[in-house]
């Protein structure tokens, strides 16, 4: 193995940086050359691919988003489209291959690896902790500190006004943002995908604090309630009780990583370089109890990541 390239791919999340930066410096010591393919799998179609040292990593472990960019590519859902992208890596004399995403990218991972051929290993970098195989995902720390940096700010307003406050936080079908922040923000209700949220408890809950009282219910955007909107909706329809609502969105996926973000992709992109020089393929690279993990790709998405049951009791214990 002579030259691997690493790209990122899907929702950007915060730490990406700090993962190229971590593959380039590994590769570089193991003797290999690295390039980097610019904008994920759009790019690697259409062979937008740029060689990485040391001086192009320089400075970048600390900013968010990914200095490689990344997109949505519905061209690689095809198989047409993944032929473009295996024809350019020949070209490219490319050997292996790191892809850091989420499920998204290691579907089209896995095809490459499986239709081509292609020595290809995952990692996971997503905000939203979706993945089986880890413990956490890159970018996971930094938007829960972000996010608990902005329900604080909106309990101030929220307490000095005695209003009802829903606040919609990321985390698509999965509610692990939102059981974290709930419970380090003190919120009186989460709801999350994981449980079927009850009109009737939340309800009560917002009563029991007093209407005129702060009250601060999280939803997870993937909630089958429909969101934060909808659910202050039916508390009004239902229950004549009006609310302020307020969706994080964005923000969630940027700013700086946080030292465990920066220190879970470092270590993840020097495993996943070591990993290609073993011969690995088709396997995600994970972190379980402090050990790095193989785990083939399709298990990532296969089988659902329970939400911690202590956080859901812990929710409900200190409310
Ligand atoms: P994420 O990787 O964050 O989950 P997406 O779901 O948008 O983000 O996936 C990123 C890209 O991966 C898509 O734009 C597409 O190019 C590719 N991809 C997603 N699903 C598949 C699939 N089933 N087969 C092939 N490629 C896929």
């Amino acid at each position: 193995m002579q030259r691997i390239a690493v790209f990122t791919s899907g929702g950007d999340a915060p730490g990406m940086n700090a993962h190229i930066r971590a593959v380039e410096r590994t590769a570089q010591k193991r003797g290999l050359e690295v390039v980097g393919i610019v904008g994920g799998y759009t790019g690697m179609m259409a062979g937008h691919f740029e060689v990485l040292d040391r001086i192009r990593t320089a400075n970048i472990l600390d900013r968010g988003g990914t200095v490689l960019k990344t997109s949505r590519c519905p061209e690689f859902h095809h198989a047409t489209g993944r032929a473009k992208a295996a024809e350019q890596l020949a070209k490219h004399g490319i050997d292996g291959v790191v892809a850091c995403g989420g499920d998204g990218t290691f579907h089209g991972a896995l095809a490459l690896h499986q239709e081509h051929g292609i020595r290809i290993v995952g990692t996971p970098g997503t905000i939203d902790n979706d993945l089986a195989g880890t413990d956490y995902t890159i970018g996971y720390d930094t938007a829960i500190n972000t996010a608990a940096q902005a329900i604080d700010k909106i309990r101030d307003t929220a307490d000095s006004h005695g209003r009802l406050f829903f606040v919609e936080v990321m985390g698509r079908h999965a509610g692990f943002i939102a059981m974290d922040v709930g419970v380090a923000c003190g919120a009186e209700y989460i709801a999350v995908p994981e449980t079927m949220t009850d009109i009737e408890v939340l309800y009560q809950r917002i009563v029991s604090q007093g209407i005129d009282k702060r009250t601060v219910v999280i939803v997870g955007e993937g909630d089958e309630s429909g969101g934060a909107m909808q659910l202050a909706r039916r508390i009004e329809d239902a229950y004549g009780i009006s609310s302020k609502v307020s969706i994080l969105g964005h923000m969630q996926r940027g700013g700086a990583p946080t030292v465990r973000d920066r220190v879970l992709a470092a270590r993840l992109g020097a495993a996943a370089v070591d990993a290609l020089l073993e011969g690995l393929s088709g396997v995600m690279i994970g972190e379980q109890n402090n050990s790095i993990t193989y785990v083939p790709l399709e298990q990532t998405w296969a089988t659902r990541k329970a939400v911690p049951r202590y956080l859901l009791e812990l929710a409900t214990l200190l409310v």
